[in-house]
């Protein structure tokens, strides 16, 4: 059983590297972002109520999004394991989240902490494209798809997201400092944080957390 956290600032590549390792480590990839946009999509009543905080940068709600993360974790497919990408966001968060894994006894074991410098986290997501069906992200310059504007694992259309712009990001990068970056002595307290270098090669550091997973596991 793999249980994990990815955290970092927006760019810092948490979405990248969680799709890599829960292909190698055959766990649900549980991305509290890819489940509003879904919502969105759906224009159900949580995707409605979700649209007015993400669409200008700002944090959902601790008790909608502790909901949603309750219902995932307590699904069959994370019995042998998980890994949550982009949440907990907030102490009240990681406070819910260490209530939930106690009721499903799975609890974490590795909170993976991926940083940039802010200058690199701007770049990156301004020239961020995502696939409108499966959410894999590219970049502009540095991570193209195969074909333009295709994705290389389902053939979807690329787009950017409508939260990737420089007014939103700012506003999530001050969310992020000062309500996230403090979750990082939370969990060095527990003894559970490692945290990488976000600016390096992709599959050095994918090989980094691997390393790290598989001495500890
Ligand atoms: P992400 O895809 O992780 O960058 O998330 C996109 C947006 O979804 C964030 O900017 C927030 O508006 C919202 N969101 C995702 N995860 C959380 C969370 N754990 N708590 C509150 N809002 C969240």
């Amino acid at each position: 059983m793999i249980t994990m956290i990815l955290m970092g600032p927006p760019g810092a590549g948490k979405g990248t590297q969680a799709k890599r390792l829960v292909n190698k480590y055959d766990i649900p990839h549980i991305s509290t972002g890819d489940m509003f946009r879904e919502a969105i999509k759906e224009r159900s009543e949580l995707g409605i109520l979700a649209k007015r905080y993400i669409d200008d940068g700002h944090l959902v709600p601790d008790d909608v999004t502790n909901a949603i993360v309750r219902e995932r974790l307590a699904k069959d497919d994370c019995q042998h394991g998980y890994l949550l990408d982009g949440f907990p966001r907030t102490i009240p968060q990681a406070m819910a989240l260490e209530g939930i894994t106690k009721e499903i006894n799975r609890p974490v074991q590795f909170v993976i902490n991926i940083d940039a410098d802010e200058k690199e986290l701007i770049r990156r997501i301004s020239g961020r494209r995502v696939c409108k069906v499966c959410s894999t992200p590219y970049h502009i310059d540095t991570m193209k798809p195969k074909v333009e504007n295709v994705c290389d694992v389902c053939g979807g259309p690329l787009i950017q997201r409508a939260d990737d712009n420089e007014e939103a990001l700012r506003v999530r990068l001050g969310h992020y400092y000062e309500q996230t970056r403090p979750l990082l002595d939370f969990y060095k307290k527990s003894g559970l944080l490692h945290s990488f270098d976000g600016t390096q090669d992709l599959n050095v550091l994918l090989k980094q957390i691997m390393s790290l997973v598989e001495e500890n596991e």
